[in-house]
């Protein structure tokens, strides 16, 4: 029975007997009797109905003790709390690393964040070089005090891209090169306080959450806010639109930096979830979205400007091109629907270009975690080669690009076509490696498979 109990000890929580909650919630318990405790709560309560006074409540504290009171027939409860409902206690997480406290000369320069962000995502040159300035510039001003007058600008961010062309990934990216919190939430999902939804400064409790419940870590995180096209203006609306414009009228505070009271471990406010104040001031906010048709009025604009004066010229010149987005302005941005109070706030506005095929082929092998590595480090595992074919990687980049949800499809596809090869390829031990063909990818035949030691064998599929 004892050796029973010091493995309970050792592994189990203790349970309160009478709130039921574990020690990791309420606190270090009280044993009453082998192992029968009670949480610090409900201990003081029972002391204030029996208004006796003359308990001590520290020194049981000190001694995880209860005096002899006989109020209660504690043999009766004697193991009533069964096995199945404890809760086994949480690993105890490894210390983590101390981070030192940003200063000045530990931002990497904007080079340096590029060359980092290289590794990862592939193109988009113009957007990385963006960002990487604003970012070396946001947490300059974040170091820099304004002793001076001079009071450096927000550099928060604005990013238009086709879906799939890397916004969120590249914030994510951003985000574990810096060794920063980031909460990404979805525009669509905001509204104002009082509505079902998530309310607007939902945003910052979520970052909260990530920085482990450390404010000040907290304070120098990253918010990314996706889809924030959804939350524009209703465009040719007669009557007042009330949905989009008042989450961005909600938005201006957190933008620009206010304190914020959030509740600590929880997405709501109640009575029951402690409270604390954070400062959006030093908080880097990214906001990004497709922004469909937004090219029409770029377009338009664009037209209008080549029909007259000096740049007159073909009318219909933009119309084929993809990377209109690229000559954004505020103003086009504005007449999509989104208000100038809320761009004021987002000083940085860039877009990212629609991925080429070349792209897509680039992104499938060149990334540091690029799919086809993951896929080669798995079968590796078995000692088998995958290798694929340029043809195969143009093939499925070629796929990719007609679903138009930019790199997203890629995985989804070679997923089809690998199924097999992951499921047959672990049967045969002689094999020693497989190549992906065009013609597989496109299912015109199979893939190479060539045995150790042995010539290739040509068109044996893996079906
Ligand atoms: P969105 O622009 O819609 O936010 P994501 O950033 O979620 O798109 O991209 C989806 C996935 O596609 C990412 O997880 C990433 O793996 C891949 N991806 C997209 N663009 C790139 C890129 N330029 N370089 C490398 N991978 C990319």
């Amino acid at each position: 029975m004892s050796e029973n109990k010091d493995n309970n000890t050792n592994e189990y929580e203790d349970i309160c007997y009478m709130c039921r909650r574990p020690e990791s919630v309420a606190g270090k318990m009280i044993h009453i009797q082998s192992d029968i405790c009670i949480c610090n709560d409900c201990m003081q309560k029972t002391f204030d109905t029996m208004n006796t006074g003359g308990f001590n409540l520290g020194d049981m504290m000190s001694t995880g003790r209860m005096p002899n009171i006989s109020m209660v027939n504690l043999s009766d409860l004697q193991g009533n709390i069964p096995q199945t409902q404890k809760l086994k206690k949480k690993k105890e997480k490894k210390e983590k690393k101390v981070e030192p406290v940003l200063d000045i000369h530990s931002i990497p320069a904007p080079h340096k964040i590029k060359a980092s962000l290289d590794e990862y995502v592939v193109g988009q040159e113009h957007a990385k070089k963006v960002m990487s300035v604003a970012v070396y510039n946001h947490y300059k001003r974040v170091m820099s005090d304004d002793k001076d007058g001079v009071e450096i600008e927000k550099s928060n961010m604005l990013m238009i891209g086709p879906t799939g062309s890397g916004k969120t990934y590249l914030v994510k990216t951003l985000a574990r090169l810096l060794d920063v919190p980031l909460a990404i939430t979805d525009a669509t999902s905001l509204t104002e306080a009082g509505y079902i939804g998530d309310d607007i400064e939902s945003v910052v409790s979520k970052l909260l959450a990530a920085a482990d419940n450390d404010v000040e870590r907290a304070e120098h995180g990253i918010i990314f806010i996706d889809e924030i096209d959804k939350i524009a203006k209703k465009r040719n609306a007669n009557q007042r639109d009330v949905s989009g414009e008042s989450v961005q009228q909600g938005m201006l505070k957190l933008l620009e930096g206010a304190e914020i009271e959030v509740p600590v471990g929880a997405s709501s406010k109640n009575a029951m979830v402690p409270m604390t104040t954070v400062d959006t001031s030093n908080i880097l906010f990214i906001c990004g979205g497709a922004f469909p048709d937004l090219d029409e009025i770029i377009k338009e604009r664009l037209n209008k400007e080549a029909s007259i004066g000096f740049r007159a010229d073909l009318k219909d010149k933009y119309d084929e091109n993809e990377n209109l987005l690229c000559q954004v302005t505020v103003e086009d941005v504005r007449k999509f629907g989104m208000i100038p109070e809320f761009l004021g706030r987002l000083p940085i506005l860039f877009s990212l270009e629609a991925l080429t095929e070349d792209m897509l082929v680039r992104i499938l092998a060149e990334p540091k975690n690029a799919i086809i590595k993951q896929y080669q480090k798995l079968l590796a595992m078995d000692e088998v080669d995958l290798v694929f074919e340029d043809g195969a990687l143009h093939a499925i980049a070629k796929k990719a690009k007609e679903k138009k949800v930019g790199a997203r499809a890629l995985r989804a596809i070679i997923e089809e076509f690998m199924l097999d090869i992951m499921y047959e390829i672990p049967k045969d031990d002689n094999i020693g490696r497989v190549t992906i063909t065009e013609s597989y990818v496109e299912k015109k035949g199979g893939p190479l498979i060539q045995m150790r030691g042995v010539a290739q064998l040509p068109g044996q599929a893996a079906e």
